[in-house]
């Protein structure tokens, strides 16, 4: 299939890995910040075809798996409401709550819809003018600027019933948290295509310089993920500390500026709580006071942030690529995606969920 085969061609994929092989001289540990790559790294084994020498970490880059479990309670407790009409990505209806799940909530007679935009929840706030449609809008700069869309419809609409729960989230902050002193287990990283698409990447210019690391942009194929981390090893092999985008055919220096003005039209910057991590500053969205009637927060009162850490669980060092999934000892034992103990084994893009499905038989 064209666009396809080209990026997953076995002939392609083998020059990747040798080329590699040829000028790798010292080990490296390489970050790929994105769920999808983890995802696709895993089911195409890529890692069990590079040298011993690089050892791929995996990153804070699944949306549902850093959504933090209070908004996730938070977000079943509105879902059970009298007269609302709660509407989701599918991904998040089977993601565990404290004490059940969106679906539960729909099986006990709770309006839980599963929309493809957000737009098509405001279309159900305007057929549904005496009930409240709440979006819950989770995700990365990917998702932001059709979830600050529908606020703008829905005012355009003048839409008093419409409201957004948020959790939006933002990869630069992370990637430093990451990087800060002492969490620096990561020589290099792979940051990801689709949020570089909308913001650009001269962010991570600036992170590269101040942490001394090479950054390089990559897709989601498996000819994509190797020529990043070729490109990432022969920057590394120089000590060539700078951002390079190694998918072009999809993200420019400067992003999409129209979808960027759209973001911060609706949205503004806040600290935010990442499960698993914790909160770092200036790492969230949430919505401007001139948009606060559509804040579901507003509404149903603020979601109340715990400390939710679980000492089973080494989610936290996965994601800061400290640690790997099965180096925890709960991994398929006590912790599996139907009973997940974790931030990254909720979302099959998370890493325990990935080495679970696609490694677990290796074991
Ligand atoms: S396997 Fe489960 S308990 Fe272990 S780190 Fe992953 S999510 Fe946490």
């Amino acid at each position: 299939m064209k666009y396809i085969d080209e990026y997953r061609c076995p002939r392609k994929i083998k020059n990747l890995t040798d080329a590699v092989k040829d000028i790798v001289t010292k080990p490296w540990k390489i970050m790929e910040v994105c769920g999808g790559q983890t995802h696709a790294i895993m089911r195409y084994g890529l890692e069990t075809l590079l040298p011993d020498f690089i050892t791929l970490l995996h990153g804070p880059g699944c949306p549902v798996c850093v959504t933090s479990q209070e908004i996730i309670d938070k977000a079943i407790e509105t879902a059970a409401e009298k007269d609302v009409i709660f509407c989701s990505f599918g991904d998040m209806l089977r993601v565990p709550g404290t004490k059940k799940d969106l679906l539960s909530v729909k099986a006990e007679g709770g309006d839980v819809r599963i929309v493809y935009s957000p737009l098509n929840a405001v279309k159900l706030a305007k057929l549904n003018p005496g009930r409240i449609v709440v979006f819950f809008a989770i995700g990365f700069e990917t998702t932001a600027p059709a979830n600050a869309m529908s606020v703008i419809q829905a005012d355009r609409l003048k839409l008093n019933n419409f409201k957004l729960l948020t959790s939006q989230v933002l990869i630069p902050p992370a990637i430093e948290a990451i990087l800060s002193p002492p969490n620096t287990a990561v020589n290099g990283m792979l940051a990801p295509g689709h949020v570089c698409t909308v913001t650009g990447y001269e962010n991570y210019e600036n992170i590269a310089r101040k942490y001394e690391i090479p950054i390089v942009v990559t897709g989601f194929e498996p000819v994509d993920i190797l020529s990043g981390i070729l490109k990432c090893v022969e920057m590394l092999e120089k000590g060539d500390n700078r951002a390079a985008n190694q998918y072009a055919r999809s993200v420019r220096r400067e992003g999409n500026l129209k979808a960027q003005q759209i973001i911060s039209d609706v949205f503004q910057v806040t600290d935010y709580k990442w499960r698993g991590i914790g909160m770092i500053p200036d790492s969230g969205l949430k919505l401007k006071a001139k948009y606060s009637k559509f804040d579901a927060e507003e509404f149903f009162g603020a979601v109340e942030l715990n400390d939710d850490t679980n000492d089973r669980c080494i989610s936290g060092l996965i994601l800061q690529g400290v640690k790997k999934p099965d180096q925890c000892p709960e991994f398929a034992v006590n912790c599996t995606p139907e009973n997940p103990l974790g931030a990254t084994m909720v979302s099959s893009e998370g890493a325990c969920a990935a080495y679970y499905k696609y490694r677990k038989s290796r074991l």
